[in-house]
C-alpha cells in the first residue's frame, strides 16, 4: 500500500541520517580528543569545559577508617557512612539515609538551609556505634554537590548559579563547603568537609578504589558526563598553578561536546530548538536517557503525519517527553511473539489503538535506530578519552604497522540507569567499542559498572584527602 510505503520511507531516511559507520565513529573519536586538547589549552577554548577538580589523590584501597558523604542532588539529599579496613574490595559496610528538603528551604537563606542539613548530619553521625575504626580520628566528610561550581581546591568551590528550583540568593558566589562547615560548627559537630566533588568524580574514585587501572568514568543516566585522570603538564590552562602532583582529575562536562561529524537529523534540530537550553548539551541531547524517548516520539509523529498507518493522531503525540526512554527500551526489547508490549505502550501512552503487527515492528525498529546511534556515539566518546591519554592502542603504530608495544590494561568505570538497565544499549556500545578499537586492543579495555559513586565514591575521596593520613 502507498501509505505503508510512505511510513517506511520516513524510517529509512532516519536510518540513513543516523548512520554511524566505523569511519564516522573514528571521526567522532578524533574530534573528541581534539576538543579535549582545546578545552585544556585555554578557558573557553572548546565547548568542552574541561573543569579542574583539584583531585590528585584517587583512593587506592589502602584507606582505613570511617568516612561520611553528603550527596546533595536536588530536592533531596543522602547521608552515608562508609567503613574501610584497608583491603581494597572490602568496604566493610555502609549506611544510607535519604531525606527530603522542605520546600521553603529552597528559597531561604544559606544559614537556614545548611543548619537544616547540619542537624540531619549530626543526628546521623551520633547514631554511630563507637567502632574501633572511628576512635581517635577526626570525622571527615565528602560533599557531592550537583550544581555549577567553580572549584578552587579539592575542598572549596564557589557556587556559580542555582538550578533545579533552588534560589538561596545569598549563597551565590560563596564557598559552599565553607558554608556547610560553619553550620557544622554551629551545631557543635566535629566533622571536617574534606572534599567537594561532582558525581562523575565520585564514580571514578569508586572505580579506582577497586581497580587501580581505572583511568576514566562515564555516567549515562538521565544526563551524561565523563571525567578522567590527566597529566598535570597537559593541562596548559592551569600552568603556573603550582602543583607537585603528576596528575589531576578533569571533569569534562562532555554532555556539551559538539562536532560536525555527529550524525544529526531534523528531529535533533527541532528537539534542540524547542529545549530550554538551545545549542547547549548537544552530545547529551543525542545520547542520554532524558532525550532518547522524545527523539523516537518525534519520528513516530512524523510517520503519522506523512501516512495514515496510525489512524488519526491523538493530541498525546505532540506532548514533549510523553514517551520516556524506559518505554522505548520496553518496546525495543519486547520479545513476545505479537509484540504485546509495543501494542500496550502505543495504546496506553500515545493513545493509538489497534496498531497492526507490521506497524508495531516498524516502531520497534525506530527505537533501535535511535538507541543504537546513542550507544555508538557514547562508545566513540569513550575512545576519544582513551586516545587523548594514549590508551587507545594507536601510540604503538610505527611505519603504518602496529608495533608489539604492549597495550596496558585500561578500566573505565561506568554508571547510570541507561547503561545499566537497557541491555541493548549496552550491547550496541560494547559492539562499537570492539569495532573501533579492533579485537586486539579492545580486549585490554574493560568497562566496569560501579554503583553509587556519588555516595560511596565521595566518601572514599574524603578518605584519600583526609588530614588524618
Ligand atoms: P539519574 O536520573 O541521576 O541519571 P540514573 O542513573 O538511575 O539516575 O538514571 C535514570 C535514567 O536512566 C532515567 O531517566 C532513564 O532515562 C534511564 N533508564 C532507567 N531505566 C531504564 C530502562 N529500563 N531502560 C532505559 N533507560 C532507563
Amino acid at each position: 500500500r502507498r501509505e505503508w510505503k510512505k511510513a517506511v520511507r520516513v524510517v529509512r531516511e532516519v536510518e540513513e541520517e543516523c548512520e554511524t559507520s566505523v569511519e564516522r565513529l573514528r571521526q567522532v573519536v578524533d574530534a573528541m580528543a581534539v576538543e579535549m586538547h582545546a578545552g585544556l589549552a585555554s578557558e573557553g577554548g572548546s565547548k568542552l569545559k574541561m573543569l579542574l577538580t583539584h583531585v590528585h589523590n584517587l583512593p587506592n584501597g589502602s584507606e582505613r577508617g570511617t568516612y561520611y558523604a553528603l550527596d546533595l542532588e536536588g530536592t533531596y539529599f543522602r547521608v552515608l557512612r562508609v567503613h574501610l579496613n584497608g583491603q581494597q574490595s572490602a568496604i566493610l559496610e555502609h549506611e544510607v539515609e535519604l531525606q527530603t528538603i522542605p520546600q521553603h528551604l529552597l528559597t531561604s537563606t544559606s544559614k537556614d538551609f545548611f543548619d537544616f542539613i547540619a542537624s540531619s548530619l549530626k543526628e546521623f553521625v551520633e547514631k554511630e556505634d563507637d567502632s574501633e575504626l572511628s576512635v581517635a580520628r577526626r570525622k571527615e566528610l565528602g560533599l557531592t554537590f550537583s550544581f555549577p561550581i567553580k572549584q578552587i581546591s579539592v575542598c572549596s568551590g564557589i557556587l556559580i548559579t542555582w538550578t533545579k528550583g533552588f534560589s538561596i540568593v545569598d549563597m551565590v558566589r560563596k564557598d559552599v563547603p565553607a558554608c556547610l562547615q560553619e553550620a557544622l560548627v554551629r551545631k557543635g559537630l566535629d566533622l571536617r568537609v574534606a572534599a567537594l566533588v561532582n558525581d562523575t568524580v565520585g564514580t571514578l574514585a569508586l572505580g579506582h578504589y577497586h581497580d587501580a587501572d581505572t583511568v576514566a568514568a562515564i555516567v549515562i543516566g538521565t544526563s551524561t558526563n565523563a571525567c578522567y585522570l590527566e597529566r598535570t603538564d597537559a593541562i596548559i590552562k592551569c600552568q603556573g598553578l603550582l602543583t607537585t602532583s603528576r596528575s589531576m582529575v578533569v571533569n569534562m562536562e562532555w554532555g556539551n561536546f559538539w562536532s560536525s561529524h555527529l550524525p544529526r537529523t531534523s528531529y535533533d534540530i527541532d528537539l534542540n530548538a524547542e529545549s530550554p537550553n538551545p545549542n547547549d548539551q548537544g552530545f547529551e541531547k543525542m545520547i542520554s536517557g532524558m532525550y532518547l524517548g522524545d527523539i523516537v516520539r518525534r519520528i513516530i509523529l512524523k510517520m503519522s503525519l506523512e501516512s495514515d498507518i496510525l489512524g488519526h493522531i491523538s493530541s498525546k503525540f505532540s506532548m514533549p517527553f510523553i514517551l520516556s526512554t524506559p518505554m522505548i527500551a520496553a518496546m525495543h526489547e519486547d520479545d513476545s511473539p505479537n509484540l504485546r508490549e509495543v501494542e500496550r505502550i502505543l495504546k496506553d501512552i500515545l493513545e493509538i489503538p489497534d496498531v497492526p503487527l507490521k506497524v508495531r515492528k516498524l516502531m520497534m525498529k525506530v527505537c533501535g535506530i535511535v538507541t543504537r546511534r546513542a550507544a555508538r556515539l557514547a562508545a566513540a566518546g569513550i575512545i576519544g578519552i582513551l586516545k587523548k591519554i594514549g590508551r587507545d592502542g594507536s601510540g604503538g603504530i610505527t611505519g603504518g604497522r602496529r608495533s608489539d608495544m604492549k597495550m596496558r590494561r585500561t578500566v573505565v568505570a561506568i554508571e547510570g540507569g541507561l547503561y545499566s538497565n537497557y541491555t541493548l544499549f549496552r550491547e550496541y556500545l560494547h559492539e562499537a567499542l570492539h569495532e573501533i578499537l579492533g579485537e586486539d586492543i579492545a580486549k585490554h579495555v574493560i568497562l566496569k559498572v560501579t554503583e553509587d559513586g556519588s555516595g560511596i565514591g565521595t566518601a572514599l575521596l574524603a578518605a584519600s584527602h583526609s588530614s588524618n593520613n
